[in-house]
């Protein structure tokens, strides 16, 4: 389906504050164009403890300013079950915004204030709009998202590799493989079947990767009860892992958090700058698993890197799925994030096919990501294949 709005944007109604009407070093949002496109799981499905992934559809945003310049934004939850996010809400919730973003400066603040004056939540989807316009500032300006962040620490990312939920032999070898690419770390998707059998793949794996300095997480993806958490912790007090999401709810956490031998890391619990800022303040939390889309952009991203850093708490930079933009995003993000913290950026390209920019898609080679170079994101995808966008405003 192609929608085509034209006439007059409506600019938030009785809840529009014209304080987005400052900015005069950015360029303004001119135009809005959605593009939905299938992104096909290589060698899939890809198993995690809410169901198989075989093939998922992201949702990508272009903004083009009132000066010619373009930037690109990417959103792509997991499926309808692993969040409170489906690709069916992020079009909705974009075509909702799209009219209100015209005429609204390219950068954060006042972006951020004209997209919450028009739709409360659907963070997942603004992201997907925050990107894009970093991408565009960075390109107005000729510098990179990671500059615009603060500026980047390193150029050469860390990245992490995850195991989906796979027999315990399986897991090992995959675990050995990765371990010589030179990953710095493992994740190992577990939940969704008898909790034995997390036990024996956890052991199998930290018999294949012991002594090659390879970190470990154990990633429940909120599929454990607390009495099989607790038993994971219980039997594997030697395994120098941590326990990401290893129950559903914050109260559930609580409940193991002094009876676990492991550090615990938010996931997908972590749902907010605010449910960030709690899990910190009162120490629920060794660390996290944060997502840029979940959290709402990158402009909250940053707000939470810098909290982690005054609390000394590790953390991801990454993303549930998508293909270059989303995986840009990370790796910009995560080169500014201290080395001492940075728990890495997973991308997901090593589970899909292809690349939207052919010529300098977000790749990774010894277990670590480059940093894009160039203005904005760094990449430059080819819109024809996405086809035709399914708005334009
Ligand atoms: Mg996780």
């Amino acid at each position: 389906m192609n929608t085509s709005l034209t006439g007059p944007a409506k600019v938030g109604g009785s809840f529009f504050t014209p304080a987005v009407a400052t900015g005069r070093c950015a360029p303004r949002i001119a135009e809005v164009h959605i593009f939905q496109y299938d992104l096909p799981v290589k060698n899939g499905p890809y198993r995690i403890a809410s169901g198989d992934v075989h093939s998922l559809t992201t949702t990508l945003v272009k903004l083009v300013a009132d000066d010619g310049t373009v930037g690109w934004g990417e959103t792509c939850p997991v499926g309808p079950t692993y969040a409170e996010a489906h690709s069916g809400g992020a079009l909705a919730a974009l075509r909702a915004l799209a009219p209100g973003l015209l005429g609204v400066p390219v950068m954060p603040v006042p972006l951020h204030r004209r997209m919450d004056s028009l739709l409360c939540g659907h963070a997942y989807a603004k992201a997907a709009i925050d990107i894009a316009a970093h991408d565009l500032w960075g390109r107005h300006l000729g510098v990179s998202v990671s500059d615009l962040l603060g500026g980047a620490v390193t150029d050469r990312v860390p990245s992490y590799y995850s195991i989906g939920v796979a027999e315990p032999d399986e897991a090992a070898g995959i675990a050995a493989e990765k371990a010589r690419e030179g990953y710095p770390r493992l994740q190992v998707k577990l939940g969704g079947r008898a909790v034995d059998a997390d036990i024996e793949a956890l052991r199998k794996v930290w018999e294949a990767i012991r002594g090659t300095g390879m970190r470990l997480a154990a990633d429940g993806n909120r599929g454990w009860t607390t009495r099989d958490a607790l038993r994971v912790s219980r039997e594997c007090p030697d395994i120098p892992m941590v326990l990401e999401q290893p129950c559903d709810t914050l109260e559930e956490l609580a409940r193991i958090r002094p009876l676990c031998h492991h550090p615990i890391y938010l996931d997908e619990s972590g749902t907010s700058l605010n449910t960030a800022i709690t899990a910190a303040g009162t120490g629920l939390a060794d660390g996290f698993g944060m997502k840029i889309t979940r959290i709402g952009g990158l402009h909250p991203m940053r707000a939470f890197r810098d909290m982690c850093a005054a609390r000394n708490l590790p953390h991801t930079c990454d993303d549930a799925w998508g293909g270059d933009i989303i995986a840009a995003a990370c790796v910009h993000m995560a080169a500014t994030v201290a080395p001492e913290l940075a728990e890495g950026a997973w991308i997901a390209a090593p589970y899909i096919e292809g690349h939207y920019d052919t010529s300098n898609g977000i790749k990774i080679q010894d277990g670590h990501i480059a940093r894009p170079t160039g203005a904005g994101l760094g990449v430059t995808p080819d819109e024809s294949i996405f086809g035709p966008p399914v708005v334009s405003v």
